[in-house]
């Protein structure tokens, strides 16, 4: 990321709350314009990231820089940042107008204004008649974009977001993430959203941050972390992904479901190695067809609408393959097939001590 662009520079930010260590030395230039969606698993402190930067918690050591300037001691309503957190729900005996004009009024702008506002806004979010009705008679999915439009419309410096979609069904949720990406491009924003699902993460991110037990893992390009995950953590985190045992690097080759397998990598010879294999990376092969590849049985198939599953036993690992129905017609439970790993996909890491 280029430094001149950045917008927020989180600089060695932690937390501790008592003996709980909620992040370590976070380091993170975040892009003006940028959508960066803070990614992991329940408890690795992404909501306590967030809260830091909108300002509710104070970090225990570290700065917050704001096009370079420190907002330690700006407290989070002079902050100037949008925000959508669950916990700050609309206020449901106003109106949808109302609601949106809220952060305006505050800051003093004339009731036309306010009123032109809230019109773009509502035709941003296309619900363009709504603005008269009460938010309790709102579906779920129209609560969240009002609130949305309400965080916009104050032309936030910084667009935050906590987990906004999780209560929508998955179709809506579907349509919603679009939405996001949309408005978030049509106004510019920079935008930090943290959400544990990853496909929302890969759907909406220009920068993908993995976090684990509090410290970043990778933070990268949504393709570049998928494709190139850092370590094992991330790799599983992301899709669905196959980790074995290689063995020890002798030095150009390693060893893969029984077989030596040549293969170069900048791992030092002597480091115990780990492989990540994603599921749609991995054909299936009928016996005639094998070659020297390793064979394995069938254990479990299932049919996951766009494509199949199938769980294969090979050599005393579990595999885990996914790909069109086609590849998968005359396969069956018990069944033997040849295993082909696509060599060039796959990443290698040093193996969890
Ligand atoms: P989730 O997805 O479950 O919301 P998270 O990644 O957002 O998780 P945080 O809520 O940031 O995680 O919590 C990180 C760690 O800090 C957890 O171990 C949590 O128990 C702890 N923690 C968070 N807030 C507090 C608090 N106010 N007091 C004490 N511990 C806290």
């Amino acid at each position: 990321m280029s430094t001149h662009n950045t917008h927020l520079h989180i600089e060695g930010v932690s937390k501790n709350f008592g003996d709980v260590k909620a992040l370590s030395d976070i380091d993170l230039k975040i892009e003006r314009g940028s959508f960066v969606c803070l990614l992991g698993p329940s408890g690795c402190g992404k909501t306590t990231l967030l809260r830091i930067i909108a300002g509710f918690e104070s970090a225990s050591t570290g700065r917050l820089l704001l096009d370079g300037s420190d907002i330690a001691q700006t407290p989070p309503h002079k902050r100037g940042f949008g925000m959508v957190f669950q916990s700050l729900a609309l206020f449901p005996h106003m109106s949808v107008a109302r609601n949106i004009a809220y952060g305006l009024k505050l800051r003093g702008v004339s009731g036309k204004a306010q009123r032109d506002r809230v019109e773009e806004l509502l035709n941003v979010i296309q619900l363009p008649s709504i603005a008269d009705r009460a938010v309790s008679e709102l579906s779920g999915g129209q609560r969240q974009r009002v609130a949305i439009a309400r965080a916009l419309a104050i032309q936030p410096k910084l667009f935050l977001l906590d987990e906004p979609l999780s209560a929508l069904d998955a179709k809506l949720r579907d349509n919603m993430q679009i939405e996001l990406r949309q408005l978030q491009q049509k106004f510019g924003v920079t935008t930090i959203l943290v959400t544990h699902d990853q496909h929302e993460a890969m759907m909406l991110a220009d920068e993908l941050v993995v976090l684990k037990d509090g410290a970043v893992r990778q933070a990268a390009a949504p393709s570049t972390v998928y494709q190139h995950p850092a370590d094992s953590f991330v790799a599983d985190f992301l899709g669905a992904a196959n980790l074995l045992d290689v063995g020890t690097y002798r030095g150009g080759e390693i060893q893969l479901l029984g077989a030596a397998v040549a293969i170069a990598t900048h791992h030092p010879v002597g480091t115990k190695l780990q492989a990540a294999v994603r599921a749609e990376h991995i054909k299936l092969l009928p016996m005639s067809a094998a070659g020297s590849a390793p064979i394995g049985t069938i254990a479990f198939m299932r049919d996951l609408g766009p494509m199949n599953e199938v769980i294969v036993d090979v050599n005393g690992a579990r595999l885990r393959v996914r790909g069109p129905h086609a590849e998968c017609q005359g396969l069956e439970v018990g069944a033997q097939v040849a295993v082909m790993i696509d060599l060039a996909q796959m990443s290698l890491f040093k193996a969890a001590e």
